[in-house]
């Protein structure tokens, strides 16, 4: 019953007073707790943390990159860093899963509420003005419910100035889940499945796009290569874990 109440909880905001009746719970181990994590797994998620960052420069050097090209190693990253809390191994990547199949979608406030303790790695995200989740396909979400991704940037925007936008880029085209699929089966995949929409409203914008797992990256480089399209001033990626 809990469980689903707590599913309402993400579309609809709930008055404080059903709180009461419907008290918050630790999105990990279940128990009553008003930050959605409590002591003993808030250690637990601290022991596994890294709160990576990752710079990511693109080749300029023409020769180099027509080298790249020639080898057919073409690794061109369409954002510029990438932060993630976690690697994606062990107990998280365990949580990972029942958040992103399992319905337990109010793990969202728990993981955000988490990498709001770090500052320095709140900082990072703070010189954004924009969070952007990876969308998913129409269909996806009628099963699910929810966009994980979508949660999670939610929750941020709501402890930060960062704006959310949900109307700029779309999944157009359903597909092959990636996690099914290898590394250049992945790229090819993801090729043509975003559509950028209301672009003026990223213009020369800080995009910090948020997706739950970086595996290989093809699917926030694609995103991100859409992106790019409406002239932001840079793009950051986000995500809870690192592959
Ligand atoms: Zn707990």
């Amino acid at each position: 019953m809990i469980e689903k109440f707590n599913k309402v909880r993400q579309k609809f905001p709930v008055p404080k007073i059903l709180n009461l009746i419907y008290p918050p719970t630790c999105g990990i181990c279940g128990k009553l707790n008003e930050d959605f994590l409590c002591k003993r797994c808030e250690k637990i998620l601290e022991s596994e943390a890294v709160f990576g960052l990752d710079k990511y420069k693109n080749i300029k050097r023409k020769k180099e990159r027509k080298e790249n090209i020639k080898n057919n190693f073409n690794d061109k990253k369409y954002f510029n860093e990438h932060l993630y809390i976690f690697f994606y191994q062990g107990i998280i990547r365990r949580i990972i899963l029942k958040y992103k199949f399992q319905e337990q979608s109010y793990l969202d406030k728990t993981f955000v509420n988490f990498l709001l303790k770090n500052e320095n790695f709140f900082e990072n995200i703070k010189k954004y003005d924009t969070i952007v989740p990876v969308p998913i396909s129409r269909e996806r979400l009628k099963i699910r419910g929810y966009n994980q991704s979508e949660l999670i940037a939610k929750e941020i925007a709501c402890n930060s100035n960062l704006r959310i936008e949900t109307e700029c880029i779309f999944k157009v085209k359903n597909i092959i889940e990636q996690s099914k699929l290898n590394k250049e089966e992945r790229l090819k995949n993801v090729q043509g499945v975003y559509e950028l929409f209301n672009k003026e409203k990223l213009y020369k914008k800080r995009i910090l796009l948020v997706d739950d797992i970086y595996t290989t990256g093809s699917t926030v480089n694609e995103c991100a290569k859409v992106l790019k399209n409406s002239k932001p001033k840079v793009i950051g990626v986000l995500t809870l874990a690192k592959d």
